[in-house]
C-alpha cells in the first residue's frame, strides 16, 4: 500500500529541515578556543559582537634587534610581554585598539589580540609575532583576510 504525505509528515519534514538549518548556522560560526593559561593573556574575545574581515599584508617579526632594533626588550607597546598568550599576537595600526581580537588566517587556529605597534604598521599593513627569527623566516610577508572583532572590555 502505498502512503501519502499527511500533514503530521510535513510538520515531521519541516522541523528536520530547520533543525538541519541550526546543525549548518552552528558548524559555520566562528570558534575561539580559550588561550593558553598565563598570567599575562588577556580576556578572551566576546565572539558575539560583529565583526569585519579585511585584507591586509602580514609581515612576521620577532623580538630580535634585527626585528625591532632598540625596541628589542621582549616588551610590547601594549605594555605586555611577548610571552603574553602564548607569544600568539600582532602588531597593527592604531584604528585596531590594543586587545582587538584578531585572527589571521595560517598565523593561529584561533583569534589573537593587538598587543604591538610599528612606525611602518598602518593602513592594511600588520606584523605578526613569532619567538625565533627562523619562524618568522618562515613566514615572511603574506596578505592575508584578516578576521576583526570589537576591541575586548577588560585588558
Ligand atoms: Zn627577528
Amino acid at each position: 500500500m502505498k502512503k501519502r504525505f499527511g500533514s503530521t509528515d510535513v510538520l515531521y519534514l519541516t522541523t528536520i529541515a530547520s533543525l538541519f538549518t541550526l546543525l549548518l548556522t552552528t558548524a559555520v560560526s566562528v570558534h575561539v578556543a580559550d588561550p593558553v593559561p598565563d598570567q599575562d593573556t588577556p580576556a578572551r574575545p566576546d565572539i558575539t559582537q560583529p565583526f569585519i574581515t579585511q585584507q591586509v599584508t602580514a609581515t612576521a617579526y620577532c623580538p630580535c634587534e634585527k626585528c625591532c632594533g632598540q625596541y628589542a626588550d621582549n616588551i610590547t607597546a601594549s605594555g605586555k610581554s611577548v610571552w603574553t598568550n602564548g607569544s600568539k599576537f600582532i602588531a597593527a595600526p592604531s584604528y585596531m585598539p590594543f586587545y582587538t581580537w584578531v585572527i589571521v588566517p595560517g598565523y593561529n587556529d584561533t583569534a589573537v589580540p593587538v598587543l604591538d605597534r610599528g612606525g611602518a604598521i598602518k593602513d592594511n599593513r600588520i606584523d605578526v609575532f613569532f619567538p625565533t627569527h627562523q619562524e618568522a623566516l618562515e613566514w615572511g610577508v603574506q596578505e592575508v583576510t584578516i578576521t576583526i572583532f570589537h576591541p575586548s572590555n577588560e585588558e
